[in-house]
């Protein structure tokens, strides 16, 4: 522990955000840089506390109280050994995380939590400033093959991890470029993409094989992968949207989320959006039907493209702004959140049920027809008699999540069991299909990158035992153990 009662002297302190009137000129990230000195007053509030909650709070088993530790005593080759024994990617969690670590960190029981996101992105950065993070090839190759399917952060984590093993790994990506939603999901401002490729060449650089603009079902069969390769990873996320089925909603100028904000991250990356596939918020009314990152992600980049208005409609009621006696620490909060989206400017409506979209004489949409609910309990509503209205709207996104990972080509020949969300069913990470694994999203659902790097690190290992019998990749108890031995030590 570095300073015994630096929780009592200093308090919580993050980067500054740039102004949001600046910020929506532009699509880089919001925060400007913080000094060293100050990231080592954050990691010096840490108490390392004997039973360190933040740990199970981290879906990754992050040693959070160790790299605290160094940070303090300006140690940053062992902050980034520390970090990255349980993480691939502190740079994509430490900028875009949710921290579920913070909302289980013990000091945020009556004061505002240790910044443990921002000191993982600080040891992140500092890790590559310095030189630390350099490709390290296997020092030996085990002759076996693995196929994975789909380059987001679950199977990039998992080829990290299977290629340390010795593995020869080969993804395949049905995009033109490798990330997943890290790339043509998250827009620019949360998580810039030069941070996606400098991962990336040091991926390459360790012998991971890349198939990009290979859609594995149309391209090429999954049946082809199982038969070539010695195990088989899938990792295609969960895109297909949950649609919003009311009457109108075929009209023109509504659209699922993830439909605009591809186009527009391709835009920022610098392509050219040809006018007729175009999606663009400019001057116009932009209805965001649904909460979530990929909401918020609309309104920041509607407010890029200068909307003339933009309103965010919620089904449920506000949230409160504390915790509620049903829902106390550690748990997550389930508390009202502003995203930085939010602050850039957004009618956020809460508790309305959408009926209707109205159409105006060339087939486009013209407005959204509401009515106010009033809530009894978490599951029962009435409609408010005399609430409906029409909201003017020349452009809606539906984001109201996704149904199930888009496994539909793979069906012919392979009958996957599923659960009932329509995820993969799996058994120590194996579908049904013996030799076939999956992970991330299309395992759990829409998640978080967090849980995605987790599970690829998982499912990595099980592979490793199923093609080798045993495995020395690092399992999450493990980790935890190797800390509990060192302590005693
Ligand atoms: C708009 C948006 C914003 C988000 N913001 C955040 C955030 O701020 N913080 C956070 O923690 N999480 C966020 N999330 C969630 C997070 O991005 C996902 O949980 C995470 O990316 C899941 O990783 P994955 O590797 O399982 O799948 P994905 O990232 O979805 O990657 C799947 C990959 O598989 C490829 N693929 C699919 N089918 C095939 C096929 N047949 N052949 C070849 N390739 C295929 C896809 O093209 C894609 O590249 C956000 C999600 C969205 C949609
Ligand atoms: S719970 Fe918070 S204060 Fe305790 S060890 Fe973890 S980060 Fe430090």
């Amino acid at each position: 522990m570095g300073k015994a009662d630096g929780f009592l002297t200093y308090g919580r302190e993050l980067p500054a955000a740039r102004d949001p009137k600046e910020r929506i000129n532009d699509s880089n990230e919001i925060y400007t840089s913080f000094p060293e000195e100050k990231t080592k007053i954050q990691a010096a509030r840490c108490m390392d506390c004997g039973v360190p909650f933040c740990h199970s709070g981290c879906p990754l088993g992050n040693m959070i109280p160790d790299f605290n530790d160094a940070v303090y005593d300006g140690e940053w080759e062992r902050a980034a050994q520390i970090l990255y024994s349980t993480n691939n990617f502190p740079e994509f969690t430490g900028r875009i995380c949710p921290a579920p670590c913070e909302s289980s960190c013990v000091l945020s029981i009556n004061k505002p939590a240790v910044a443990i996101e921002h000191i993982e992105k600080a040891i992140a950065e500092k890790s590559f400033e310095l030189g630390l993070v350099k490709p390290q090839p296997p020092t030996h190759r085990t002759g076996k093959r693995v196929a994975i399917v789909g380059s987001g952060p679950a199977g990039l984590a998992a080829a990290a991890q299977l290629n340390q093993a010795g593995h020869e790994v080969h993804i395949y990506e049905k995009d033109d470029k490798a990330g997943g939603l890290l790339r043509y999901g998250i827009p620019d401002f949360k998580l810039e993409k030069w941070t996606i490729d400098r991962r990336l060449a040091i991926l390459e650089e360790e012998g991971i094989h890349f198939h990009l603009n290979k859609e594995i079902g149309k391209d090429t069969t999954l049946k082809k992968l199982h038969r070539k390769y010695d195990a088989v990873l899938l990792t295609i996320g969960s895109a297909k949207p949950r649609p919003l089925t009311i009457p109108g909603n075929h009209l023109k100028g509504i659209h699922f989320a993830m439909d605009y904000l591809t186009l527009h991250n391709r835009r920022v990356a610098g392509e050219i959006i040809p006018a007729e596939q175009d999606i663009h918020a400019k001057e116009k009314h932009v209805l965001v039907i649904g909460g979530g990152d990929t909401g918020s992600d609309c309104v920041g980049t509607a407010n890029r493209q200068f909307a003339m208005s933009i309103t965010q409609l919620q089904y449920r009621n506000m949230p409160s702004t504390a915790r509620t006696p049903d829902n106390p620490w550690p748990e997550t909060p389930m508390t009202f959140t502003a995203s930085s989206s939010h602050e850039e400017g957004c009618e956020r409506s809460w508790g309305w049920l959408t009926k209707e979209f109205v159409a105006d004489e060339n087939g486009f949409v013209k407005g959204l027809k509401v009515v106010e609910l009033e809530w009894k309990n978490s599951r029962e509503y009435t409609e408010k008699p005399g609430s409906e209205r029409v909201l003017p709207c020349d452009l809606a996104f539906i984001a109201i999540g996704y149904e199930r990972p888009m496994y539909d080509a793979f069906q012919a020949n392979f009958d996957f069991e599923t659960d009932q969300r329509g995820n993969f069913k799996l058994q120590d990470w194996q579908t049904n299909v013996p030799g076939i694994f999956a992970a991330g999203d299309a395992y759990r659902g829409q998640s978080l990158v967090v849980w995605a790097i987790s599970d690829g690190r998982e499912a990595a290992r099980a592979i490793d035992v199923h093609l080798m019998g045993k495995s020395k990749l690092p399992a999450k108890e493990v980790s935890m153990l190797l800390l509990a031995n060192e302590k005693q030590v």
